[in-house]
This record gives structure tokens, sequence and C-alpha cells, in this order.
């Protein structure tokens, strides 16, 4: 059955981690549009020199920049049994252009959107922490999800780095930006009907059986 899935929360809730193992598990893409800038930087693209200094600020890149690129992305093949999206929409603009996104590509709605939540503390520990894959945007913790060969990914080899934008200030930055724009994202989302509340504070493996026995998929 086709699933059309929009994780939401803020930033180092774990969105990444479990839309890895999420999308896996149903066999669908996974679509971050954080990864996506990020290779439009390091490729040097026009979009990536129109973004990077928001990235680099921790500040949202412009609405019709990013929802032009998810439109591109959510168009392609491989999407059209599913897709699960991590990072997009962050605001209710980007949300109201999916809904229009979604009924033109696929003649459909969004089916869920997990929201995790997770305390602030951890939100900047985790964000700090955090090292992530220069090739495929795989995420780790230095604590609390390392590793198995220090500064190598698990999945692909490739070396692991600290993202600029995961240095303290630029994370406290990004977590005011989420209250201040990502946050009515929840309310949206709640009146049309499609909020999971996932509680994020528990280990990696305990919330992806959370939202997968919310979305109803035993494993
Ligand atoms: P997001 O995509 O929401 O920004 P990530 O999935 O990149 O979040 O996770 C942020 C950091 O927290 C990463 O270093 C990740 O390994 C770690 N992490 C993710 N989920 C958990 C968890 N449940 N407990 C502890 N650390 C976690
Ligand atoms: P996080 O792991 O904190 O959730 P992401 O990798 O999703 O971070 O995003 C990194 C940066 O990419 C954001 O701070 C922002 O500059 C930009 N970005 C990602 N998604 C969006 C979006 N939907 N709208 C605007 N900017 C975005």
């Amino acid at each position: 059955m086709a699933m059309y899935i929009v994780l939401v929360g803020p930033p180092g809730a774990g969105k990444g981690t479990q839309a890895q193992i999420v999308s896996e598990t149903l066999c669908i893409p996974h679509i971050s549009s954080g990864v996506i800038f990020r290779e439009n930087l390091d490729n040097q693209t026009e979009l990536g020199k129109l973004a990077r200094s928001f990235l680099e600020h921790g500040e949202l890149v412009p609405d019709d920049l990013t929802i032009a690129m998810i439109r591109e992305r959510l168009s392609r093949p491989d999407c059209k049994d599913g897709a699960l999206l991590d990072g997009f929409p962050r605001t209710t603009d980007q949300a109201e252009a999916l809904a229009v996104i979604m009924n033109e590509l696929y003649d459909r709605q969004v089916d869920a959107v997990p929201f995790i939540h997770v305390h602030v503390n951890a939100l900047i520990e985790r964000m700090t922490g955090r090292l992530t894959c220069k090739a495929g945007g795989h995420v780790f913790h230095e604590k609390h999800n390392p590793p198995k060969l220090a500064g190598i990914c698990d999945y692909d080899g490739s070396e692991l780095y600290q993202r600029e934008d995961d240095k303290e200030e630029t994370v406290r930055h990004r977590i005011h930006v989420y209250f201040d724009q990502t946050a009515p994202l929840i309310e949206y989302y709640k009146d049309a009907g499609k909020l999971i509340e996932i509680d994020g504070n528990k280990s990696i493996e305990e919330v992806s059986a959370d939202i997968l026995s919310a979305l109803n998929i035993g494993v």
C-alpha cells in the first residue's frame, strides 16, 4: 500500500535517524530537504549558491526555492508508491504547497504526520554530538549512536564530520527558528487529523517501534 508520511519535530529530535529506519521498513524513498540542500552546496549548484548563507546561519531557505526543490523530487518515479519526507514542510505555507503538489502529482494527500518531541536540553546535546556522513547523510552520535569504526560511516564507509550548523550557537538559533516558524505546523496537522505524537526522548529502537506501531505496521 502506498504511504506518504511527513516527519515533523524540532532540529535534533531524531527525524533523520527514524526516517532511515522507517523508510527501509516500508520500502519507500527517504526525502530529506536538509540532505538535498547540503548536496547542492557540495556540488556548488545554482540552488546551493542561493541556499548557502541560510544554512550557515541556521535560517530557513526561502519557501519558493524549497518548494520547487521538493516538487521536483516528489515528481520522480520512485515516489509514485509513497515517500517519507523529513524536514519538509517547515512552515505552514510549505504545508499548503505540499497539499497542492500531492494533489497534482498523485491525486491524494499525506497519510500521517508523526511528530517527534524531545526536551530542549536533549536537542542541544544531540545536535552538538551529531556526526554526519559525507556521502549519504547518514547520522550517528558520538555517545548515543557511535559508528562501529571511529570517523567512518557504517553504511557506506565515507567520512563522518560535524556539520558547521551543529555548533552550539547555531543550534540554539535553529531551535528558536523552529519554535517561531515550524511549531505552528503541529496545530495545522492536528486540525487535519493527521498528527501522531511520538515521545522522542526514548531510545532509537523504542522510538522506531512506537512510530511503526502508530502507523499500524507490525515488525
Ligand atoms: P534530526 O533529523 O531531527 O535533526 P537526527 O536524526 O539527525 O535528528 O538526530 C540528531 C542526533 O541525535 C544524531 O546524532 C542521532 O544519532 C542522535 N539521536 C537520534 N535519535 C536519538 C535517540 N532516540 N536517543 C539518543 N540520540 C538520538
Ligand atoms: P535538522 O537536522 O536540524 O532537522 P536539516 O538537515 O533538516 O536540519 O536542515 C538543515 C538546514 O537546511 C536548515 O537549518 C535550513 O537552513 C535548511 N532547510 C532544510 N529544510 C528546510 C525547509 N523545509 N525549509 C527551509 N529551509 C530548510
